[in-house]
């Protein structure tokens, strides 16, 4: 069995203080990079299919992608929609098979955004998939906000203990002091926030903006509950580096089996190093066998 529920997956790293990497694909070349990385470091991980790469090329033709390259894979491998703000767009994600689904309401109001959460996780849940819901602002690196709005968009553990209670949803994106993209300044993780929402919400949190958070804080929080952590943009900076290489080499190369294949070299090596930051190499076959017991016993 190669695909997995992210919940299964994220509930076996919540309980043995280890995180998956969440890694966004874009292409064939990203998705192989995310694969081969994986099954060297023999780690469980999710590859998320988010809103760009759905503009580009498209959800169904990305899961297929995904599905082709992950059919043998020997390690779990779970396909997850990033960030749909749409609740048709994450019925479809459902519909097409995916094992792991956010719907993010995290702009609309707590009611809306809950009831519409509650729905897609009623529904995940009644097909094995996983669930992800979004309980205050995480922001972009890009938007000029003030410390005081930082402060105001930390989610409280009142509202994310509301919001699970309300919803069941299996796993929860809250924003702890990460931002999207790339940081101007170092990002300060709110530990104790987190360790109190964790205290109370008792499942896996998600850590958005992991990319470029120093490590000991990734780990810090991996320690105190975080289970899934969403790399993207650090990744499309290493497969860009590989690119300009060849062309740094090569200013007049054609060979695109060259430039991208340089990409999917030097972005597979990020994501290998980032497995084994989150301490989730050489978690696969545990997570197998107690998946394989727990099938004995049912
Ligand atoms: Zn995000």
């Amino acid at each position: 069995m190669t695909f997995m529920n992210g919940k299964t997956m994220l509930d076996h790293a919540f309980a043995n203080g280890y995180g998956i990497g969440a890694f966004s694909a874009h292409n064939a070349e990203t998705v192989q990079a995310i694969i081969e990385a994986a099954e060297e470091e023999q780690a469980p991980i999710m590859i998320q299919v988010g809103q760009k790469v759905i503009q580009t090329i498209g959800m169904e033709p990305m899961k297929m992608l995904i599905d082709w390259y992950g059919r043998h894979a020997a390690v779990p491998i779970c396909i997850h929609l990033d960030h749909s703000r749409e609740f048709t767009q994450t019925m479809r994600a459902v519909q097409l098979g995916f094992q792991s689904v956010m719907f993010d309401g995290s702009a609309l109001s707590f009611e809306e955004n809950t009831a519409l959460t509650k729905k897609t996780a009623d529904i995940a849940a009644s097909l094995n998939i996983g669930s992800e819901g979004e309980i205050g602002k995480i922001g972009g690196t890009e938007d000029e906000i003030t410390v005081d709005e930082k402060d105001a968009m930390i989610t409280t553990t009142e509202e994310a203990k509301a919001f699970v209670e309300a919803t069941n949803v299996d796993y929860l994106a809250a924003s702890l002091g990460t931002a999207h993209g790339i940081y101007k300044e170092t990002p300060n993780l709110r530990f104790e926030r987190l360790a109190d929402i964790v205290r109370e919400i008792r499942r896996p949190v998600v850590l958005h903006g992991g990319s470029d958070v120093p490590d000991a804080q990734v780990q810090r929080a991996i320690s105190l509950g975080v289970a899934k952590i969403n790399v993207d943009t650090e990744l499309r900076q290493a497969f860009t580096r590989g690119v300009q290489e060849i062309f740094e080499e090569n200013k007049d190369e054609i060979v695109l089996a060259h430039s991208l294949g340089r990409g999917k070299t030097v972005m597979k090596e990020k994501v290998k190093e980032k497995i084994r930051i989150f301490h989730s190499n050489r978690k696969a076959a545990g997570l197998l066998q107690e998946e394989k017991e727990k099938e004995v016993l049912s």
